[in-house]
């Protein structure tokens, strides 16, 4: 009776360890995908050359004539932003 119990403890604790290592997997997907989504966000400013992301910096964001701005965290500079067909957004290139 106990031998057939303990093969029953066993058979759970090898069923939760097969989870925990589907759920390492999945953590690790999910990771890479916040880190391809992330550098959807990344920007450089032209004036002064800070890298930022659009998404984590405050920064103050206008709407006007349907153009969104974004400011430069360091010196400020307010940039046009664009939305891309693949996602993300980016910095408008300036002519
Ligand atoms: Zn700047």
């Amino acid at each position: 009776m106990t031998e057939g119990r303990d093969g029953q403890w066993h058979e759970v604790v090898t069923r939760l360890q097969a989870e925990v290592e589907t759920l390492r997997r999945d953590l690790t997907t999910l990771t890479e995908t916040v880190k391809t989504l992330r550098s959807h966000y990344a920007a450089t400013c032209s004036q002064c050359g800070t890298a930022y992301d659009l998404l984590a910096n405050h920064y103050s964001v206008g709407l006007f004539d349907n153009v969104v701005y974004a400011k430069c965290p360091k010196c400020q500079k307010a940039v046009a932003i664009e939305g891309l067909r693949e996602g993300g957004i980016r910095l408008v290139t300036e002519k």
